[in-house]
């Protein structure tokens, strides 16, 4: 009965959002609009005009509907609603599933006519652990030193075979080499920033500012025109990328939206799906000009009704809730409780100015705890390994001494631990930690230590990102690597690249060569995670059970997990981080190690083969870190 009733539930949820239901012979329309007086739907066969007006007919659930009994396949439209005397803008509807240039206008399609050859056999890959790596298309492939036919597009993800001047992998070829398990794309729906009819132009956006949550963006497919090309090359690529192993994390913006009257939201219904202040003004918790309103029922509705689309429709395998500290924890865990449990999801525990809501009752990163199968971004791990991002001041990698409690929280991944004086904690499990340094927003890792620590050569910067990212591939939690780190990327020093050229953003993979040490490193230390069970422990009281902290000098960090019989193929893990500019030896229990990283190399089978060392103290060099596996 249960499922029965949860079933039923999932439809009705649904139905209030088929906007379009093509057949050859009937399309009909639908569309939300229950505070509106009247409204039409636009035909347009021609781009110039609408060549057909119709009247739509209200339901008793403020559904308005109109059908079209003859093939208007390929016609675009929009809806035009009325409160009192006032006619809005016409918008494509809430919930377009395919839309014209720019995202003006929604298109009648085939849907199983956007499914590339092979899709019904499409399958996520299975993997062992969640490793994500955060790609824009157009960083990633726009560069010509990354060999792809169709650079900073959804079809770059789809090529085998390219190669940096140097001859090394790029594209998907190198991601494979890398190891990463999860791709998280950027804002990849229908953004508005980037004017999809001039392609002469380079043009560059992040993509946070929505316009169509649920169709794909224009400028990432070869014919932004053409509603089935975006359609279908995004389904390609997603399909490349499990066929090559990997599964796609997308990042949703339903916290706001580009404007609110300029976007289909508010356009439909005036009001309702923002939250407003007391003096009628838009509540701002985006600091981009309003915030959307997840606790109103179609709100709510609309985004756990998106997120299952996306999944069924396009494979997705996860999502990254922007600014998710906007939403509410209710919203929140309705989409947790709707989705597959295999499907990811983590997102931003804060916003940018506080919500019109109350802070208990938000998806805020002190509150995730209260929301099991839910990450949030750890800035603490972030923050003690490089400061923070709105502060010169150092962190742990970067040689600021009186870091470690925080480090220390964060690799146990946020959870209550006796040994760590830092907290509270706020994740109830540590997959809810989503451990990283740095991403697209802020400073690049490289740029983040020169300007920590200006007096440093290259050599030393180099040194401190192998150290920050060890830390964050052996903590507890999802470990989470912005595309490029590991060539050493620059960004030039622009800490806030939304909209720089790509000369700013772009991968530049000749750095794959002249940086190819860093690579080698970041490729053996997810190699060493994927092998080690002890690195990702499941529950928060194995972490407690687990980890231990053994005393260290200052500026150290000896990270030790052990009792792993049954659990991992090393009797325990050792990890020794050391923030010093001076070498450090220091105590362990005495055993016979593998040493898995030392000085700024690592093999996951071990530096030196199968000799062990056998001993009771370890060094590690300045700035680096030491990896042990006890046989
Ligand atoms: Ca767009």
């Amino acid at each position: 009965m249960a499922a029965v009733l949860s079933c039923n539930t999932q439809t009705r949820r649904e139905s209030r959002f088929r906007e379009c239901i093509y057949t050859p012979g009937l399309t009909s329309f639908s569309v939300w609009a229950d505070n509106a007086d009247a409204v039409e739907l636009r035909l347009y066969s021609d781009p110039e005009a609408a060549v057909e007006v119709i009247s739509m007919a209200k339901d008793a659930h403020g559904m308005w509907r109109a059908k079209i009994h003859r093939d208007i396949k390929g016609y675009l439209y929009t809806f035009r609603t009325r409160n009192g005397d006032v006619w809005n803008e016409e918008s494509p509807g809430i919930f377009a599933k395919a839309v014209g240039l720019n995202g003006d206008r929604a298109a009648v399609v085939d849907m199983r006519a956007t499914d590339p050859e092979g899709w019904a056999d499409d399958v996520s890959p299975e993997v062992n652990d969640i490793i994500v790596y955060e790609m824009h298309h157009r960083d990633f492939s726009v560069s010509p030193t990354s060999g792809s036919h169709h650079p900073g597009k959804f079809l770059a993800l789809t090529e085998e075979g390219t190669k940096s001047p140097e001859g090394l992998a790029t594209g998907i070829d190198h991601l494979k080499e890398l190891g990463v398990t999860y791709v998280q794309i950027l804002p990849s729906f229908d953004y508005a920033s980037v004017d999809e009819a001039d392609t002469l132009n380079p043009q560059y956006n992040w993509g946070y500012d929505p316009k169509n949550y649920n169709a794909p963006e224009g400028s990432y497919s070869t014919n932004a025109g053409n509603p089935e090309t975006r359609i279908r090359e995004m389904k390609q690529m997603i399909m490349a990328l499990h066929k090559a192993g990997f599964r796609v994390i997308m990042d949703v913006v339903y916290n706001h939206t580009y404007d609110a009257m300029g976007c289909a939201l508010g356009r439909v219904s005036p009001g309702y799906f923002y939250r407003m202040n007391e003096d009628g003004t838009y509540a701002n918790g985006s600091a981009c000009g309003n915030e959307t309103a997840s606790d109103h029922e179609m709100m709510r509705r609309f985004m756990i009704v998106s997120c299952m689309y996306w999944v069924k429709e396009y494979h997705i395998d996860g999502f990254r809730f922007d600014l998710m500290g906007i939403h509410d924890m209710e919203t929140m865990r309705a989409i947790r409780a709707t989705l597959p449990p295999d499907i990811v999801l983590y997102g931003e525990g804060w916003a940018a100015t506080a919500p019109a809501l109350p802070a208990e009752e938000l998806a805020m990163k002190a509150n995730t705890w209260e929301m099991p199968g839910i990450g949030a971004f750890s800035d603490d791990i972030r923050d003690a390994l490089v400061g923070s991002p709105f502060s010169p001041e150092g962190g742990f990698a970067e040689g600021e001494p009186g870091r470690e409690e925080r480090l220390k929280f964060g690799l146990v991944g946020a959870v209550d631990h006796p040994d760590v004086a830092f907290g509270p904690s706020w994740a109830g499990q540590p997959r809810q930690h989503i451990s990283y340094v740095t991403c697209h927003d802020n400073y690049c890792l490289r740029d983040r230590l020169a300007i920590a620590r200006p007096d440093a050569d290259e050599a030393t910067l180099l040194r401190m990102d192998k150290l920050a990212q060890t830390a964050v591939l052996t903590s507890q939690g999802i470990p989470f690597l912005f595309a490029g780190e590991e060539v050493f990327r620059t960004k030039g020093g622009d800490e806030n690249s939304y909209k720089s050229p790509d000369s700013v953003n772009a991968i530049d993979w000749t750095f794959k060569s002249k940086y190819n040490d860093l690579f080698q490193y970041y490729k053996a230390l997810i190699a060493i995670r994927k092998a080690h069970p002890g690195f990702r422990l499941t529950s928060a009281r194995d972490v407690r059970d687990h980890v231990e902290f053994p005393s260290a000098p200052e500026n150290v960090v000896i990270y030790r997990i052990w009792g792993l019989d049954g659990i991992d193929t090393a009797k325990s893990l050792i990890v020794v981080l050391n923030g010093n500019s001076e070498a450090v030896k220091v105590k362990i229990p005495k055993g016979s190690y593998s040493i898995l990283a030392f000085d700024g190399e690592a093999d996951p089978d071990g530096l030196f083969g199968d000799d062990t060392y056998d001993g009771d103290e370890i060094g590690a060099e300045p700035y680096s870190a030491t990896i042990l596996a006890e046989v």
